[in-house]
């Protein structure tokens, strides 16, 4: 259990894997705020984007992240970074930032930057928090960790279902491969495998295991 008593939920996984729907689902029915970090990297992704910064120049984007000035947000139980106020929603889902997200999420000054921002996150209380590293770095000393897979050709059968055409093998391989906190399977972590499942499915089996879990550290009853 975290120092303050509030609870972190960590959920890594591959893209498309299921990592968003179930852990909406799952804050939702624990009344925690649900916290999708891939989002900020969008933002920071399509801030560059729109600013004409090059995205593959290490510096330019370090030294963007330390003078962009976002914020966080709360807004319907969900945190988010917003710019001057703005939430890019639609941006941050077009192909153009998709494509050039991991290579602004692989740089150490980014990724210590989104540390100290989504460790912050805490103070508005129990969350559930999605992305690549949530379990092995930003809170690693959580109890409660999953890590979400599922076939390829069924992430990628989702994805299109969104109207997303997208190499996510090769999004995979880029977070898999970079240096600084690599999607790994982090220590403790529950496997869970959503081919074949639905949300209900695949949610349900995560909040059983969570209410396992917090009966056994003593912490906040989530019957
Ligand atoms: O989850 P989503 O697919 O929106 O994440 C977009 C990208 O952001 C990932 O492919 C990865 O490069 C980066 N990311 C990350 N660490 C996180 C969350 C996302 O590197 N915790």
């Amino acid at each position: 259990m975290d120092s303050t008593d509030k609870v972190v939920i960590a959920v890594d996984g591959t893209s498309g894997s299921g990592k968003s729907t179930n852990s909406r689902l799952v804050a939702s029915s624990l009344g925690f705020n649900y916290v999708d970090t891939g989002a900020m990297y969008r933002t920071l992704a399509w801030y560059c984007l729109d600013r004409g910064i090059d995205v593959n120049d290490e510096d330019a984007v370090s030294s963007t992240v330390s003078t962009w000035g976002a914020q966080l947000a709360e807004r319907d139980h969900a945190l988010r970074l917003e710019v001057d106020g703005y939430f890019p929603e639609k941006e941050i889902r077009t192909a153009a930032t998709s494509a050039v997200v991991s290579a602004v999420a692989s740089y150490p000054a980014v990724r210590q930057w989104m540390k100290d921002i989504q460790r912050k996150c805490l103070s508005f209380g129990s969350m559930v928090m999605e992305g690549r590293d949530i379990g092995s770095n930003i809170f690693p000393e959580t109890p409660i960790k999953f890590y979400m897979d599922a076939s390829l050709d069924e992430r990628e059968q989702r994805r299109a279902a969104e109207g997303v055409i997208e190499d996510l093998a090769e999004r995979d391989r880029r977070d898999s491969q970079r240096k600084a906190n690599p999607l790994v399977v982090s220590d403790g972590a529950a496997l869970i495998n959503t081919s074949g499942l639905t949300p209900d499915q695949s949610s349900a089996m995560m909040l059983e295991y969570i209410k396992k879990k917090l009966s056994e550290q003593g912490g906040p009853d989530a019957s």
